[in-house]
């Protein structure tokens, strides 16, 4: 089981009815209405280092992968 997605282990349990049916009751993630976890990277999933400015949704690492296929552009002050 991972943190993006508690369904993994369903395939696991499909043959065991009785014992997915207490899986699902007892430790579903909690819906969640507000906070941090809402907002996903809509690239890889992960949660912290979010950028949501310019309806980006992406995290740090996504962002700084694909900045330049976005149209972003670094200037260099420096030199
Ligand atoms: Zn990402």
């Amino acid at each position: 089981m991972t943190t993006s997605d508690h369904k993994k282990v369903f395939k696991q349990l499909k043959v065991k009815q009785a014992v997915l049916g207490k899986y699902i009751k007892n430790n579903a993630p909690k819906k969640r209405s507000c906070g941090v976890n809402l907002r996903k990277c809509r690239r890889c999933g992960r949660v912290r280092g979010h950028v949501s400015k310019y309806g980006l949704n992406l995290c740090r690492q996504c962002f700084r992968d694909i900045a330049t296929k976005l149209g972003f552009k670094k200037y260099n002050w420096g030199s």
